[in-house]
């Protein structure tokens, strides 16, 4: 592919991620419903909700790793938009992406108007088990594959909903970080209506430091009109939580 100057340092286009300095006092008058959310206070990855269930359903398709590319917004390259795949062969552990399959892929972008920093730089699987950390080959996948652009991500997404996100700096002296991850509800996106949400919001989330409220609590065993019985597969029933691996110290 035919790499672009990169021209900002993807967090510093997204300074808000790293640091709380305000470079210009003025404040800003809210244009629109999103100005309401509270920034991530860390370098964060973000989905919009449809592209958060498309990597949800396409990882559930199957019973093997699948992997794609984050389509990320101009100007906000930590914002994915859009999963996309591309032709690839999968088993439980690995994924070979097609090379002229990718190829076809990025001249599909370019035709569409879009610089390679926002289609080519997060790199997206999805991991069968329950881990989602990264395995011998995603890191010798991430080095070969992305160790030529000035940075890049990789994600992992596994079977019950653990994360792993990682920036890698390939320019001055080189670096990595671990992201956050999130979904970001908070713009507008097919089947959501967020201005009855700010309605409901503003009628009953009340300002103030203290709640006129009691805190919520969880209900007492009596107060349960049912009572759910987990037998032997609850991991406390027979004290062998333990043995279960159900509290993994290393987790
Ligand atoms: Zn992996």
């Amino acid at each position: 592919m035919t790499e672009t100057p990169f021209r900002m340092n993807p967090l510093e286009m997204n300074p808000a991620a790293i640091n709380s300095v305000d470079t210009n006092p003025q404040p800003q008058r809210p244009t629109q419903l999103p100005m309401f959310r509270l920034r991530p206070a860390k370098p964060t990855l973000r989905f919009s909700p449809p592209a958060w269930a498309k990597l949800l359903y396409l990882r559930d398709r199957g019973r093997t790793e699948i992997g794609g590319f984050g389509i990320t917004v101009p100007g906000d390259p930590l914002f994915v938009k859009d999963i996309r795949l591309v032709r690839q062969v999968c088993s439980q552990l690995t994924v070979e992406f097609d090379d002229e399959a990718v190829a076809d892929f990025f001249d599909e972008q370019v035709d569409q108007g879009r610089r390679p920093e926002e289609f080519s730089r997060i790199w997206l699987h999805t991991h069968p088990c329950n881990s989602a950390k990264p395995s011998l080959t995603d890191e010798e996948t991430f080095a070969r594959c992305f160790g030529c652009t000035d940075w890049a991500v990789m994600f992992i997404l596994a079977h019950q909903g653990e994360t792993y996100a990682r920036l890698r700096f390939n320019v001055g002296p080189g670096g990595a970080l671990v992201l956050q991850s999130q979904v970001e509800f908070t713009t507008p996106f097919a089947g959501s209506t967020q201005e009855t949400w700010e309605q409901e919001y503003l009628a009953n989330v009340l300002p103030g430091n203290r709640s006129p409220f009691p805190l919520l609590r969880m209900p007492e065993a009596d107060e349960i009109s049912e009572i759910w019985e987990l037998g032997v597969e609850d991991p406390f029933a027979e004290g062998g939580f333990l043995e279960s691996g159900f509290l993994e110290p290393n987790r």
